[in-house]
């Protein structure tokens, strides 16, 4: 298999060498239906391991274990901080076997395990401790109410804030441990109960976490891991007895979940796609903006939902800018994840790679002309070469659609009158880049943005607590910050007529 050969951590083999379960009220176990699929390795194409495919029948039982666990405890006489210690310690364990996870989301997802390490476990350590804090944090308010209509009453109110109950977090395969980490860190800390459901292309990370919450000590049922494939997560979305559905994804995919949601009314949160524009004025550091720009669509092989993938800059620095992002984008080192020195690894599968060309031979029959790359890297594993496209129309699918790989389309302005509308000029409404010195410009622009998202003189400058979320089509709801907890709290108003 995919692993024998390679270098990987004793426990990364051994976590491989069987068939994977499902954990389902504390238990690993197989699906009902008995059935398993596999995930590859994105660099050779080659199987890893087989996993539990977990569909309608599994998703009951998940729901039941964790409404149990809700209603019935102990999860709901655990008190805040227990549930504090139990999230700082996924945290600690997480950090304590980081080379472990990293190996594991690099052979899974393609990234490179340096990224893996620095990034995807330690943000994951980081976004645990930080939620952790916050289960002994959520307060309600005091109100003084006047009731007027009742002349010389008096009376006392509060408000409550409860957790909403049975969450369903479905996931992607871009950043698989973040992603499980920014969903469950947060409504654990508010005292729910979760089934999660990572993609069908990576379930491994999110595996080897459900092991840390077993050895952390979580009750059974409070953390439930079910593997499989949309026809799972459609019936999470759809199922009466879940009270809160969490989405990352497409946007397709996301009004699916809003259509599957009807049935109970359930709550709704989606972080959804996007085709982010990053700016850049004339009056730049471009010794900043020049790699800033390049990594606001190469980081993770362009497979990131709030990739800079529109590159506005200014007319009369054109040319000597994007020749310097695609100088830039053509040294990036090639190569599979687990190899540390690899900037840019493979896509995530088959799918993606055939998914990310056909854009690229759209966007040059269209009459795009690409500064650096514009096809296929390499005959084996899904790699794509970097690529500066320049030359584009606003009505190109190149410039309009999310292409999740490592493309950019480069966009010339002149003047900041006009710019803003240019940039909003997208379903989507994630993120935004600012490159310039001027800092009321800076300002100025930010403001007319329609994105969750604005960074100035950065890209990517993302930090646990500061929301994230999406305007118009990329989502509803913000995660991360203060902002996620209210997603994952309900508040009771209490009026007592004293
Ligand atoms: P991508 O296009 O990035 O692969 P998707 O939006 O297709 O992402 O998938 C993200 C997650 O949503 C995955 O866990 C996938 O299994 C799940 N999924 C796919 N289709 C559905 C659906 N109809 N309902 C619920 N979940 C789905």
């Amino acid at each position: 298999t995919a692993v024998a050969e390679q270098a990987v951590h004793p426990a990364v083999r051994e976590f491989v060498s069987g068939t994977k379960r499902l954990l389902i009220g504390g238990q690993w176990v197989n699906a009902a239906s008995g059935r398993t699929f596999p995930t590859f390795d994105p660099a050779t194409g080659e199987k890893i391991t087989e996993v539990a495919h977990g569909a309608a029948e599994d998703v009951d039982r998940a729901v039941a274990a964790a409404r149990r666990a809700f209603e019935d405890g102990p999860w709901s006489r655990t008190t805040p901080s227990e549930r504090q210690r139990l999230i700082w310690r996924v945290g600690d364990l997480l950090l304590e076997r980081a080379e472990q996870f990293a190996q594991l989301e690099a052979l899974d997802n393609g990234k490179s395990v340096a990224v893996a390490q620095g990034v995807d476990v330690a943000w994951s350590a980081d976004i645990f401790h930080y939620y952790a804090g916050w289960a002994t944090k959520i307060e309600g308010r005091t109100i003084t109410p006047s009731v007027p209509w009742i002349p010389g009453s008096q009376w006392h109110a509060y408000t409550l804030r409860e957790p909403v109950g049975v969450c369903a977090q479905i996931i992607p395969w871009n950043f698989p441990l973040v992603m499980a980490a920014f969903k469950l860190a947060p409504a654990l800390a508010a005292g729910n109960t979760v089934i999660l459901k990572p993609a069908e292309q990576t379930p491994l990370t999110a595996l080897l976490l459900g092991e840390l919450f077993c050895e952390a000590g979580f009750p059974d049922g409070v953390v439930n891991i079910l593997t499989g494939f949309g026809d799972a997560g459609a019936a999470l979305a759809a199922h009466d007895d879940v009270d809160k559905v969490a989405f990352t994804g497409s946007t397709e995919v996301g009004k699916k979940i809003v259509d599957a949601a009807k049935g109970n009314l359930k709550k709704v949160s989606l972080e959804l796609g996007g085709k982010s524009p990053n700016i850049v004025f004339a009056d730049a550091d471009l010794e900043a903006a020049i790699p800033g720009s390049a990594n606001a669509w190469l980081f993770n092989h362009g497979q990131c939902c709030v990739a800079g993938t529109r590159l506005f800059v200014e007319e009369s620095i054109f040319d000597e800018f994007t020749q310097g992002v695609a100088e830039f984008a053509s040294q990036v080192k090639i190569g599979p994840g687990l190899d540390p020195t690899t900037q840019l690894g493979p896509l995530v599968s088959q799918e993606q790679l055939d998914r990310v060309t056909s854009y690229l031979r759209q966007g040059l029959a269209d009459g795009a002309r690409a500064l650096t790359g514009g096809g296929r890297h390499g005959d084996s594993g899904y790699y794509v070469e970097p690529t500066v496209l320049v030359d584009v129309r606003e009505d190109m699918s190149v410039v309009r659609e999310e292409i999740f790989g490592p493309v950019v389309a480069a966009i010339p302005f002149s003047a900041e009158d006009g710019l803003a509308a240019a940039a909003n000029d997208t379903e989507y409404g994630l993120a935004a880049g600012i490159w310039t010195r001027d800092i009321s410009k800076a300002h100025r622009v930010a403001k007319q943005i329609k994105a969750g998202s604005v960074w100035v003189n950065c890209y990517n400058g993302f930090d646990t607590a500061i929301p994230f979320g999406g305007y118009k089509q990329s989502g509803w709801g913000r995660e991360l910050g203060a902002e996620a907890i209210d997603l994952y709290t309900q508040t009771k108003a209490v009026n007592v007529a004293l």
